[in-house]
């Protein structure tokens, strides 16, 4: 077992950190992007000419064939540098959730046409699954697929799509046997332009701002057939496997990274600030504060690089990943609540960002699967009801 960062691993780290608060974090710690709701486009062109947009595909797809371990290192070290959450949670729908399918199930032709793009950033991505009437419940959803001649016909509606408003292609789960179930749900690859489909409304939304969010509409809309991404029928269900995980891990790693920044600005407040006549940091109750907030970040970081170093071993890491998902995102919303707390009154203004910080951690316990729905999973485990072992 080896808990050791390589001197390439370190360096990524440096790189992309240093690149962060150099070139994003200026445009990040702008209020008027969180107070209007704006994507940040200035970044995103920056982040495109970093590479980061398609950081762990191949090379020949316009990627930097990065492992999913140096994939989660770069998130969390782009988060620590004081990119913004919506930023990251927008990088996260592109990269992870639209384009890992692509590249995993894709055909040469699909990866050749959509991958190339989304890696260089010249095209935006998205994954449309949730639906208004179904979250949780994935399987339930309504939004049809039927064939006809050599298209596929989709109806229905997508909820809460990460990158909506803005996204150029979107991988779209719909049905295509409703008798059997969650091995009747296919994927497809939709494009904006496609006839039929197309942003119902844009989302407001409490954090994540500066990444933008929309219910989208699919009204006879027609999808070519070699479009369809993976198996017929079990699209759902191998896209499902492979997000759950990467999403787990890769999506979540930017957290651990604004934790660690969330601990280092309350360190430096609490060394600044007096109260009773000496700084706060002396007094017990607030060093535990930090002291909590460290481990914290500790065990995250860990189970996180957890997930990532077996899925670089080729291993499963379904109930890790699940497991990864309860406790980071639960720690993220913890600690967001501690740092206000720490910053008093201040925490509770925005220019300070602490109040940004708390608004935004709130979208980790459900965004991606509940923590009651992960615990669910991990319970069957503990119950020896998944086929996982517990040991
Ligand atoms: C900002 C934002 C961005 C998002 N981006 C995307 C995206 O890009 N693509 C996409 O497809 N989706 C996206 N989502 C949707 C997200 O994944 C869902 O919100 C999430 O899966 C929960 O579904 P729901 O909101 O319908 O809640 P529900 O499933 O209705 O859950 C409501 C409550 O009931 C609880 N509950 C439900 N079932 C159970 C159960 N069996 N046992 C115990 N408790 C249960 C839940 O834990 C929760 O507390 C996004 C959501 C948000 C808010």
């Amino acid at each position: 077992m080896e808990f050791e960062l390589t001197e390439e691993q370190k360096m990524l780290r440096e790189t992309i950190y240093q690149f962060s608060k150099n070139e994003i974090y200026p445009n990040s710690k702008n209020v008027e992007y969180d107070t209007k709701g704006e994507f940040i486009w200035d970044n995103w062109k920056k982040m495109a000419k970093m590479g980061l947009l398609g950081f762990p595909f191949p090379q020949e797809y316009g990627g930097q064939g990065a492992s999913v371990m140096d994939t989660v290192i770069a998130k969390e070290a782009f988060a620590m540098g004081g990119a913004d959450a919506g930023t990251c949670l927008s990088w996260g729908a592109h990269t992870i959730l639209c384009g890992v399918p692509i590249w995993q199930l894709g055909t040469k032709e699909q990866k050749e046409k959509y991958l190339t793009k989304i890696a260089t950033g010249e095209w935006i991505g998205g994954f449309a699954l949730t639906e208004p009437g179904a979250g949780s419940d994935a399987a339930s959803i309504r939004t049809r697929a039927e064939k006809k001649g050599d298209r596929w016909i989709l109806n229905g509606s997508k909820m809460f799509i990460t990158n909506g408003p803005i996204g150029d292609v979107f991988v779209v789960i719909a049905v295509t046997d409703k008798n059997k179930k969650a091995f009747g749900i296919s994927a497809f690859i939709v494009e904006k332009n496609f006839k039929g489909f197309g942003v119902a409304r844009e989302l407001d939304k409490l954090g994540n701002r500066t990444s933008p969010t929309a219910e989208l509409y699919f009204e006879d809309c027609e999808v070519p057939e070699e479009n369809l991404l993976g198996p017929l029928d079990l699209g759902f269900v191998e896209v499902a496997k492979l997000i759950l995980e990467w999403e787990r891990s890769c999506l979540l790693a930017p957290a651990v990274g604004a934790m660690q920044l969330g601990l280092k600005r309350a360190v430096d407040y609490a060394k600044e600030r007096v109260q009773f006549g000496r700084p706060i940091i002396q007094f017990q109750a607030i060093k535990h504060k930090l002291a909590d907030m460290y481990v914290a970040i500790e065990a995250c970081r860990q189970l996180i690089y957890r997930v990532a170093w077996m899925k670089d071993q080729g291993m499963s890491a379904y109930l890790e990943a699940s497991i990864a998902k309860y406790f980071v995102s639960e720690m993220v919303v913890k600690m967001a609540y501690e740092e206000v707390q720490i910053l008093g009154g201040y925490g509770y203004i925005k220019e300070y960002l602490v109040e940004r910080g708390y608004r935004d951690a709130r979208l980790s316990t459900i965004g991606g699967g509940t923590s009651e729905v992960q615990k669910s999973i991990i319970a069957r485990a503990v119950l020896g009801l998944s086929g996982r072992e517990i040991t």
